[in-house]
């Protein structure tokens, strides 16, 4: 597989990990836009936007955490090859242009988009927007919630 053509650039110190866990803490989300990636494909920095999937080893879905700040964009639409994004929006609002539809979001707004929806996101509000992103390969999803949780005994000294 290629190397991932996107990368965080200044965040790698910040991660912990253990035997069955790996921790990272970005701090308050409005410091979201001291982090910055390069998209390695459009040749562009981007300030607040965080991919966690590398930092904590996840092997099932790719995790954005978000900041764009009041009339930004982002500069380009794009559309999945296999997987499906789930954006979930945090505080603020703003616009995505799904397909030939424009969606106005907010916060507590929940969006599932098809891998092959093309789509962009802009912050048409007054504040900032927050939001996360979720990318998992459509129809991957086995048992999920209580049906792939199992109770277990652990001895907690709290
Ligand atoms: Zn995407």
């Amino acid at each position: 597989m290629a190397s991932p053509a996107v990368k965080n650039v200044n965040i790698k110190d910040k991660v912990k990990s253990g035997k069955n866990v790996s921790a990272v803490n970005l701090g308050a989300l409005a410091g979201l836009t001291d982090y910055e990636i390069f998209h390695d494909k459009a040749k562009i920095s981007v300030h607040g936007k965080v991919f966690i999937k590398d930092l904590l080893g996840a092997t099932g879905s790719e995790i954005s955490i978000n900041k764009m700040p009041s009339g930004g964009k982002v500069p380009f639409s794009h559309a999945h090859k296999a997987n499906e994004e789930i954006f979930i929006f945090i505080k603020g609002k703003g616009e995505m242009a799904i397909d030939d539809e424009i969606f106005p979001v907010e916060e507590g707004s929940c969006l599932r988009l098809a891998p092959d929806a093309r789509r962009c996101l802009r912050n048409n509000g007054q504040e900032d927007l927050y939001f996360i992103v979720v990318q998992t390969k459509a129809d991957s999803l086995g048992d999920y919630t209580v049906d792939d949780g199992y109770k277990v005994e652990q001895n907690i000294d709290w």
